[in-house]
């Protein structure tokens, strides 16, 4: 309740009054593998919407425990927004429009914008993935927590999130694609200072982020990710965690993900890429049209020449 207390007291300060106060129904706490958690939606949603939404947040927490391994268990708070509501009026701070979701450190929590609806239930994948990728964001937040912990850095922060809750998109494919053509990848260092204020950067922050937990996974193996997970959560940096998990430095992880980057997507292999076939199929059947028809074109055209040369033969028969 603290949370609220001080975000109602930063509404007040700024002048931003927190929408949810009036219109959010004060749901009961419920279990989950990531600790108990008070859910709190708006009026709007039936009680059948909340179970919908508890048992989706039980369901997400075994996925993250699955994969990363059990942590110590915390309480937490989860705040369903609608979809029109401004998450920052929640959080303190300014964000941009398109922000869908948020998790906090301290006081631990999510808030993230539900289904208009209040159903969660059916074609709602968007809010699961929102969902998803904040709880993975409380998950690693509680890893900093330990005695001489470092922060996490932004692109395994922010790129375990993407991996855990998407596929790398079509938009996210071309941004990485447009950053090799213009020589503008980043260093692991520049992620962390990459401006998150336009949609296109951040793009490209998600895309480099995510495709640096993919090379991790695919130079050292699977089991890499949770050994450094499992090294943070027992204390200490995060570069000593990266040795512990992979067997190499961060400095020497850098220089081979960026050959591999580069090499990945790069504009040739872009284009032989079958999805740029993809797209560009309609252009080739096109294309192939009108050379046909051109052909075709000109054949009937030296059909009506041949016609005319014959005509005078034609009339004697
Ligand atoms: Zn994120």
């Amino acid at each position: 309740m603290k949370y609220y207390r001080s975000l109602i007291l930063a509404g007040i300060l700024t002048g931003l009054v927190p929408l949810g106060g009036a219109n959010m129904v004060n749901s009961d706490t419920h279990e989950s593998a990531m600790g108990p958690f008070t859910l709190r939606l708006p009026a709007v949603y039936t009680r059948q919407a909340a179970d919908e939404v508890v048992q989706t947040v039980r369901q997400l927490t075994v996925v993250i425990i699955d994969l990363f391994g059990p942590q110590k268990t915390a309480p937490w708070e989860l705040v369903v927004l609608t979809g029109d509501a401004r998450i920052d009026r929640w959080v303190g701070r300014s964000l941009p429009d398109w922000v869908r979701g948020v998790a906090i450190d301290q006081p631990a929590a999510i808030i993230v914008k539900g289904p208009a609806s209040g159903s969660v239930s059916g074609g709602q994948a968007e809010f699961h993935r929102v969902l998803l990728h904040e709880m993975v964001h409380l998950y690693l937040y509680r890893l900093q927590g330990q005695p001489g912990s470092t922060p996490l850095p932004a692109w395994f922060h922010e790129g375990l999130a993407v991996h855990v809750s998407e596929q790398l998109s079509g938009a996210m494919y071309w941004a990485l694609v447009r950053a090799s053509l213009l020589g503008a990848f980043y260093t692991l260092d520049e992620l962390e200072y990459v401006a998150r204020s336009s949609i296109d950067l951040s793009l490209q922050a998600y895309a480099q982020s995510l495709v640096a937990i993919q090379e991790l996974e695919h130079i050292y193996g699977a089991q890499a990710i949770p050994d450094i997970i499992s090294a943070l959560s027992r204390g200490g940096s995060f570069e000593r965690a990266f040795i512990e998990g992979t067997g190499e430095t961060l400095a020497d992880f850098q220089v081979r993900y960026r050959s591999r980057l580069e090499a990945r997507y790069n504009i040739v292999l872009a284009l032989a890429h079958p999805r740029t076939l993809y797209l560009l199929l309609p252009l080739l059947v096109l294309a192939a049209y009108l050379i046909k028809r051109r052909r075709a074109n000109k054949i009937l055209r030296s059909w009506e020449l041949e016609g005319q040369l014959r005509r005078p033969q034609g009339d004697d028969s």
